[in-house]
C-alpha cells in the first residue's frame, strides 16, 4: 500500500536521504524546505520522481506558525491525505557559551523545538480524524551528550526529545506513534561544518565503534522502521544512530 509523507528540510543531506529512501519503500511525499533552498528542493523532487513517486514541494520556514500550517495544507491537499510527519529540519549554529547570544539561542530553538512542535500541531487534526500516523523527529546525539560549542543545539536536540515522550502519550489513544532518532555525526553540510578540521574527523572517526562517519543513507533505515507499521508497538522512544560512539 502507498504511504504519503511529509519530510522538512528536504533538500539536501539527512531531509533529502530519507525522501529518496521513502520513495524507494512505496511512499509519495511532499517535500519542505525554507526559500533560499527553492532550487535544490526541486532537485530532489524530480529524483523522486525518477523513482516513479509522486512528489509535491512546500516552501516553508518550520519556525513560523502560518507556514507550518500551510505545509500540512498544501501536503494534504497535494497527496489526497498524510500518514507520516518526519520532522528533520534544523540548523547548528556553533558558539561557546560565553560568546554565545539570545539570538543565536532562540534562532535555534524557533526552527529546532518550537518547529517541531508547529509542525506536529498543525497536522495532528488531520492525523486525528483519519486515526492514524506516524511521526518521526530527528532530534540528534546532542541530545545525549553535546560537544563544545553545541550547548543551545543539544538544548534544543534534549527539547525535541521530551516533546516526542510527550506527544507519544498525547497521541496513542489515537493510533499515532511518535519516535525519535538520534543520529551521530554524518557527513552532510551541517556535519562537517560542526567538525571543521580533519583532525576532527580523525578524532571521530577513531572513537566510532564502527570507525567511520555515518553517511545521511545510514539515518533512513531507522526512520523508515518508525514510519512503517513494522514499528507499529513502538512509540516515544529515541534511537542512536551514531556507529556506536564512545565518549571518553
Ligand atoms: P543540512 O544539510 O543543513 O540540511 C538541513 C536542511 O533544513 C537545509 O536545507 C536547511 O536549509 C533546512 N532548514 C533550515 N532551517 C529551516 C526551517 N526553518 N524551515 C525549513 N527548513 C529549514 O543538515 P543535515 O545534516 O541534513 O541535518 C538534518 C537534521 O538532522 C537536522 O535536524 C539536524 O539537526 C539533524 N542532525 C544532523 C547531524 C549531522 O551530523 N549532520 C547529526 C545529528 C542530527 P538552510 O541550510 O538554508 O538553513
Amino acid at each position: 500500500m502507498t504511504r504519503h509523507a511529509i519530510i522538512t528540510g528536504a533538500s539536501r543531506g539527512i531531509g533529502r536521504a530519507i525522501a529518496l529512501g521513502l520513495a524507494g519503500r512505496d511512499y509519495d511525499l511532499a517535500l519542505n524546505d525554507i526559500a533560499a533552498q527553492d532550487a535544490a528542493l526541486k532537485q530532489t523532487a524530480e529524483e523522486v520522481r525518477g523513482l516513479g513517486r509522486r512528489c509535491v514541494t512546500i516552501l516553508g520556514d518550520v519556525s513560523k506558525l502560518d507556514d507550518c500550517r500551510g505545509v500540512a495544507a498544501e501536503a494534504v491537499s497535494g497527496l489526497g491525505h498524510v500518514d507520516v510527519l518526519v520532522n528533520n529540519a534544523g540548523i547548528l549554529r556553533i558558539a561557546m557559551i560565553e560568546d554565545l547570544t539570545p539570538e543565536i539561542w532562540d534562532q535555534t530553538m524557533a526552527v529546532n523545538g518550537r518547529g517541531v512542535f508547529q509542525m506536529t500541531q498543525a497536522l495532528l487534526p488531520h492525523l486525528k480524524e483519519r486515526r492514524y500516523g506516524r511521526i518521526v523527529n530527528i532530534a540528534s546525539l546532542a541530545a545525549r551528550t553535546g560537544g563544545p560549542g553545541q550547548s543551545h543545539y543539544a538544548a534544543s536536540k534534549s527539547a525535541v526529545v521530551g516533546f516526542t515522550r510527550v506527544s507519544s502519550m498525547e497521541f496513542g489513544q489515537y493510533g499515532i506513534t511518535v519516535n525519535a532518532v538520534c543520529p551521530g555525526i554524518i557527513v552532510t553540510e551541517m556535519g562537517m561544518n560542526n567538525l571543521r578540521d580533519p583532525e576532527r574527523v580523525a578524532h571521530f572517526e577513531k572513537v566510532t565503534d564502527l570507525h567511520r562517519l555515518g553517511q545521511p543513507e545510514d539515518v533512513v533505515g531507522p526512520v523508515a522502521f518508525f514510519a512503517s507499521d513494522d514499528s507499529a508497538f513502538v512509540t516515544g522512544q529515541a534511537l542512536n544512530v551514531d556507529g556506536g560512539i564512545f565518549y571518553s
